[in-house]
């Protein structure tokens, strides 16, 4: 009901969704004392006053200054309009490109910097993040769609600070325009206003790279979370699947029990006096993906569900090691070979499966349909 509601309020008359804006913490990941400003062509405003030069907003208590090109404050916040355009760059910060309206104050000690963005451009900045190895124009449209249903689903994440979305993976990637894809912005144009609709409600537009030939139902991955769309599929004809043109659609990785005794540890599922000694799948889900594994240690067999073995083993050893729960065991004398298939959660869309379809010339609505089972685009 709650998401309904918030498409009401997005496509209240009159309103074009598409120029709503959201606001998004910029560098949310980062603890930041001052940004430098940079235009990037006419019509930069401070307030009412033209930002014509480089200048910089730096953080003082609780107050922000402008400096350089043009000097404001110090004061509670300061108002950039950002015209054509208004680079943010600084000291360990990303230099990326941003429009629309950038709000900047003081929040917990940090410089907090909000950016009111139309949605759609929004989305355009999205996609080229997310889209970035896939070609097809279909495949974009796919993921355009997705990426504006997640968004206004995720409305509400940051209400409560002030702001709809951070710009990290908490709530979804968003980098600003600087290397915008024309092919994103052509998908976000194409597909304006357009969501992803089950029963009347925005979907939950899960995605992931590539599935290995048949994605996942929602609740092995993710327990005491089911969607009735967020179901398994077979990604394609058997034996050929959609996403097989995936770079690196297989992979293997060696394990020696040494190594993985001291990811264990570290992750918490044996003591420190432990050894691991073995890894077996001991429950699928319903694409033969790992649902659950045992570790052997000297005494115990010690449950581990996959989700927290990809999380655990990606965060310490790094996601090219272990890159989806779609593998086999083989043993050897000390170590075991995951055999495996696909990269990612393997939940709703497969990114390199739509790119397949896409190829193989389905639309983007036939794409969506087919990940999630059930459900049908609908306008504004
Ligand atoms: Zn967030
Ligand atoms: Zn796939």
């Amino acid at each position: 009901m709650k998401s309904l509601l918030l498409l009401l309020v997005l496509f209240q008359a009159g309103a074009y969704a598409g120029e709503r804006p959201v606001d998004i913490r910029l560098y949310s990941l980062h603890k930041i004392s001052s940004v430098n400003l940079e235009p990037a062509g006419a019509g930069v405003l401070a307030g009412d006053r033209q930002l014509k030069g480089p200048a910089r907003i730096t953080s003082r208590g609780q107050t922000v200054a402008l400096e350089g090109a043009l000097k404001a404050g110090p004061s509670k916040t300061i108002k950039i309009s950002a015209g054509e355009g208004l680079w943010l760059s600084g000291p360990g910060l990303p230099r990326r490109l941003y429009t629309g309206e950038l709000l900047f104050s003081v929040a917990k000690n940090r410089l907090k910097i909000i950016n009111s963005v139309p949605l759609e451009t929004y989305i355009a900045g999205v996609v080229t993040g997310e889209a970035g190895d896939l070609s097809h124009i279909e495949t974009y449209k796919a993921q355009a769609v997705a990426a504006r249903t997640y968004t206004v689903k995720l409305l509400k994440n940051h209400i409560g600070e002030g702001y709809n979305l951070c710009d990290s993976t908490h709530c979804q990637l968003y980098s600003g325009l600087g290397a915008i894809s024309p092919k994103a912005r052509a998908a976000a144009d194409a597909t304006s206003g357009e969501f992803l609709l089950y029963k009347g409600q925005p979907a939950s537009t899960f995605y992931h790279s590539v599935c290995g030939g048949r994605t996942e139902t929602m609740t092995y991955v993710w327990p005491y979370e089911h969607k009735p769309y967020l179901i398994s599929v077979r990604d394609g004809p058997p034996g050929n699947p959609y996403c097989s043109i995936a770079p690196r659609f297989k992979w293997k990785t060696k394990i020696y029990y040494s190594g993985l005794t001291r990811l264990s540890r570290q992750a918490g599922w044996i003591l420190p006096d432990e050894v691991s000694r073995g890894l077996r799948i001991s429950a699928w889900g319903a694409s033969g993906r790992a649902a659950e594994l045992e570790i052997y240690t000297q005494r115990r067999r010690v449950r581990v569900s996959a989700t927290d073995f990809f999380h655990g083993i990606g965060r310490r050893a790094g996601w090219q090691a272990v890159r989806s729960s779609f593998f086999k065991i083989l043993s050897g004398k000390d170590y075991v070979m995951l055999d495996g298939v696909g990269n990612g959660h393997g939940v709703g869309m497969c990114q390199w499966g739509a790119e397949g379809m896409a190829r193989k010339g389905f639309k983007y609505r036939d794409i969506l349909k087919h990940y999630y089972t059930g459900t049908e685009t609908g306008h504004d």
